[in-house]
């Protein structure tokens, strides 16, 4: 299956993956690191002023709800589950916001930025059951509002707030998504690019770092291919990518992730592969494309180099080290698999 490589595309789960990589990619991370520092900043002055004029139980209060959103925030940046910190923290405020409301006295007023926030922060239907709460509450306490007009005003403008920011927010992530893949993706094959190889060969490297796991990576290209292009035309030649990337696919297991490193040359990344597993894991691959692989003129082949990632290896080494295998398979006379044994 062609794209079943999207593994390739997750989020890093460490803070040594690129702070600002992990932002720029992931939205409820951006917008749960920015709402989150910004509200417990402006909550803890809070709690603090209440320290200092003796009211406890709201200064005890204002600081679990600081300690939660930050917590949550650690937890977000350290798993990656920004989506699931989002729809807790969004849940938590929402909760939170109206036990002041009704409790403490708080002002509603909070409620229409606190909503943007939700819809911003959370899941689509964990935002929208979240307003339809505050909203039906608050326009229902009679402690909230004692003229009717100012009661409908308020409903009013709440469900306008709502829908605005429900609006704003499906468009920004649709469009995001849309960003997402055209950045990532080949066009022509639908599998990964290079910048989504880079990013998967820099998650393998840390993971062999952090915790010793093993992977490996193929160098996958095309024997004569100019020969189909010259011959054939362009066209000829694009399928022939597309069906190598498509037999390549259905023959990796679901954790292996494909990608197109750049003209008729692919990466087959194989994370928990030893060693000795290439051999197999290639044979069979080489067995597919020899059964399936066809162009204008008849069997096509490719010829591969791999390499086994190293603890302790930067990921551009990984990949020149197959490149250096890939190298002999050529010279070899092609239609053959090279493991760098280095
Ligand atoms: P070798 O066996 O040594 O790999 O020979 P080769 O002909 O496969 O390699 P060479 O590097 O000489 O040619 C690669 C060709 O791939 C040249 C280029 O026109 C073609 N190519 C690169 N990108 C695309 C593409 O997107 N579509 C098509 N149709 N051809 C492409
Ligand atoms: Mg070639
Ligand atoms: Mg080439």
């Amino acid at each position: 299956m062609i794209g079943g490589n999207a593994k390739g595309f997750g989020t890093g789960t460490s803070f040594g993956s690129g702070a600002l990589e992990r932002v720029t990619s992931d939205t409820h991370l951006a917008i749960l690191s920015v709402f989150s520092t910004i509200a417990s900043l402006a909550i803890g002055s809070f709690a603090v002023y209440r320290l200092i004029h003796g009211e406890f139980i709201v200064a005890l209060f204002d600081s679990l709800l600081v300690a939660a959103m930050l917590g949550g925030l650690v937890y977000a940046w350290k798993t990656g589950r920004s989506a699931l910190v989002g729809n807790l923290v969004a849940t938590l405020l929402a909760v939170g916001t109206l036990f002041m409301i009704f409790v403490l006295g708080l002002s509603h007023l909070w409620l229409f930025s606190l909503m943007i926030a939700l819809f911003l922060m959370a899941s689509r239907v964990v935002s929208i059951a979240l307003s339809l709460l505050l909203v039906a509450v608050v326009g229902n306490g009679t402690e909230v509002f004692t003229d009717p007009v100012e009661r409908v005003t308020f409903l009013v403008v709440a469900v306008q707030v709502a829908v605005f920011s429900f609006v704003f927010a499906w468009r920004t992530s649709h469009q995001h998504r849309q960003l997402h893949v055209m950045a990532n993706r080949d066009p022509l094959t639908g599998i990964g690019n290079r910048r989504a190889l880079r990013r998967e060969m820099a998650r393998r490297a840390e993971a062999a770092r952090m915790s010793s796991e093993r992977a490996a990576l193929a160098l996958i290209d095309l024997d004569h291919f100019k020969k189909v292009n010259d011959r054939h035309g362009h066209d000829a030649g694009d399928k022939v990518l597309v069906d190598l990337a498509g037999i390549v696919s259905d023959t990796m297991r679901a954790c292996d992730s494909f990608y197109r490193y750049g003209g008729e040359e692919f990466v087959l990344v194989m994370p928990g592969t030893p060693l000795e597993g290439i051999v197999p894991a290639l044979e069979k691959l080489q067995g597919a494309i020899h059964e399936r692989l066809r162009g204008p003129d008849g069997p096509l082949t490719v010829s591969i180099g791999a390499a086994g990632l190293k603890a302790d290896e930067e990921s551009q080494k990984w990949l020149s080290r197959a490149d250096r295998a890939l190298y002999v398979a050529k010279s070899d006379g092609r239609d053959r698999v090279c493991i760098d044994q280095e």
